[in-house]
This record gives C-alpha cells, structure tokens and sequence, in this order.
C-alpha cells in the first residue's frame, strides 16, 4: 500500500477525516487540474494524463458541490485578484490540452450539475488529430520492438525495454521534460529513429472552435495553453513571448471574447520560470496555472503562478487530500 493511501486510511478509520470535514475550511482557492477524463486502460497514448474516469469524475463534482462553492472565469479572476474578498474555500476546476473528452465527457456532466470548469486550448492542436508528445512518445515506447534505446540528447542515457513499459515511458518523458532538454525536435527524432514502429492513424482527438464556442456560450471559461504546447522554460525569452502572444491572439479570434488565463505546458518547476511569469504578466494575463501541488492560502495568491493539485483516480485519496489541504492549507506528508 503506498503512503497516501495508507495516510488517507488510516484518517478515515480513526474518524479524523470526518471531524476534519465538520470544521471550517480556510480561506483559499484549491485549484483541481485534469487532462483526460474516461476510461485510462482503452487508451494507445499516455495512461497518465487520465486523472479520472466520468464517474470518477462526476463523484468528485458532488463532493465538491457538497461541500464547497465551485468558481470559474471572471468569478475566480476577482477571488485571485481580491476583488471579491476569500471567506473560505473555493474550488477552481480546470482542464488542459483541449482533448475531445473535455466536450464528450467533462462538458455534459458540469452542464448537468450547473458547475463551470475551465478549458485551456493549444490552438496548434484544436480540431485536429495531432499526437502531441507525450502520447507519442508512450504509443512509441508500448509498442516497440526493440530492447532498448539510446538518446544522445539532450544527456547520453539508454532506455532498458525488456522490462516494464510502463515505467520505460514515464522515465523517457522525465528527460523530454528536461529543462535542459532544449532540442525536444532532435529528441523525438531520435526516438523515432530508434523504435522499429510507427503512429497509426487515427481520428479526430481535439476539440474543435465550434465546440469551444458552445462550451463559452453555456458558461465554460477558456484559457491560453500555449500556440504549440512547448515547454516554456526550455525557450528563450522571445519564443516565449511569441507563444503567449500568438495563441491569446487565436483563441480570441476565434472565441471572441479577451483571453486572460494561461496554463503553463507541463507546468511543473522549471517548466515556466519567472520571465515566463513577467511576458505574462506583461501581456495581460491575470491568471497562470502551474501544476506542481498546493493550494492558494489567502495570504499567498500568486497570480502568475496559482498553484493547482492533481486529482486521484483513488476516491478516497481524493477524498482526503482535498479535506485536509482545505483545513490545513498543505499536505502533512
Ligand atoms: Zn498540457
């Protein structure tokens, strides 16, 4: 059993998690991030980026109805910028990447319990059957003949393929996501050199701007999650700056209403940095999501860099998690 789910039984054994769940919450934005929804063992691509399955997903929207308000948009922007002053906890929804599931799955069940969510679009990949990275790379790695690969970027390392795939997978994307990492052209070239297979062909897999505009039209909020979904912090600052400008320029033209969110690609440490934070701030953006855990105290809004957590596809990790970050504003462990 891994440490959170032995931390998360013993809370609810012991009755904690239910004295926990009585008492106030703090004043704060506790952020949830998602990428896929539905189900993680059908898929060819990355099973990681499934942090839930729609029932999964709609039980954590009752919980959260339960017991907390659910904000989006310009509601959430004035609780971050403290125009509307934080009384206790408030739940922000968001999803990356723009995956056809955020129309399929994802739209239809906030629509059902009156919430809003918010959606951030890679306009490079809206409408389209693009395979972005991460799902070629683990599409890639399953299916491959080989027993190993070597990459020479962007540090020498060989890839054991003998043993689980799996972890074959996550270890690759660890160095993809590299901050030194930047020539990701060559590293994917390098892979696909190497593999013995290729990419089968498949259907559209993101949303396109009709739906967008139906999911704005019924109260969704739509971000910027970068023109080509690169990682920020491996570019220099003036490609940097050409990301954030170019797709807040799409998403409006095509949406038509003005884009002030952003969700960093990958958004982990080092993904983004502070110049990323300042082109940002300076280009108008009054929301930037990072993705490395927290929650949003109200005496520790940044909002360059509002911090957001990870769903778990464990219901009562999940159950947990979000208790005691809203109690104690941060994970005992
Ligand atoms: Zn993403």
């Amino acid at each position: 059993m891994s440490k959170r789910r032995l931390a998360a039984t013993f809370l609810q054994r012991s009755g904690i998690l239910q004295l926990l769940e009585r008492s106030r919450s703090k004043p704060s934005i506790l952020i949830v991030n998602h990428h896929r929804v539905g189900d993680a063992a059908l898929t060819r691509f990355d099973r990681d980026v499934f942090s839930a399955s729609a029932d999964a997903f709609e039980m954590q929207l009752k919980y959260f109805k339960r017991h907390f308000n659910i904000v989006a948009g310009e509601e959430l922007e004035d609780l971050v910028s403290g125009k509307t002053p934080l009384k206790h906890t408030q739940i922000a929804i968001t999803f990356d990447d723009g995956y056809l599931n955020d129309y399929t799955i994802s739209f239809p069940i906030l629509k059902a319990h009156n919430c809003a969510g918010n959606f951030f679009l890679v306009p490079q990949y809206v409408g389209t059957a693009t395979v972005p990275w991460w799902d070629e790379i683990a599409y890639l790695l399953r299916n491959s003949p080989k027993s190993e690969i070597t990459f020479q970027s962007p540090v020498p390392f060989t890839i054991n393929l003998n043993g689980d795939r799996e972890q074959a997978i996550r270890e690759v994307l660890r160095y993809y996501k590299r901050r030194d990492n930047h020539n990701s052209d060559q590293f994917m070239n390098e892979l696909r050199e190497q593999i013995g297979c290729e990419l089968p062909q498949v259907e559209r897999r993101f949303i396109n701007w009709e739906e967008a505009r139906e999911m704005k039209a019924a109260g969704m909020s739509i971000g910027s999650h970068t023109q080509t979904h690169n990682i920020l912090g491996q570019m220099a600052p003036e490609v940097q700056r050409w990301e954030l400008t170019e797709s807040k320029k799409n998403i409006e033209a095509n949406i038509g209403t003005e884009i002030r969110s952003l969700a960093y690609p990958v958004g982990i440490r080092g993904a983004f940095d502070e110049t990323t934070e300042h082109i940002a701030q300076s280009l108008g953006y009054k929301m930037c999501f990072s993705f490395y855990g927290g929650i949003n105290t109200s005496d520790h809004i940044q909002p360059m860099n509002l911090l957001r957590m990870a769903t778990s596809r464990d219901d009562l990790i999940f159950r947990v998690e979000t208790t005691l970050l809203s109690r104690l504003g941060k994970l005992p462990y």
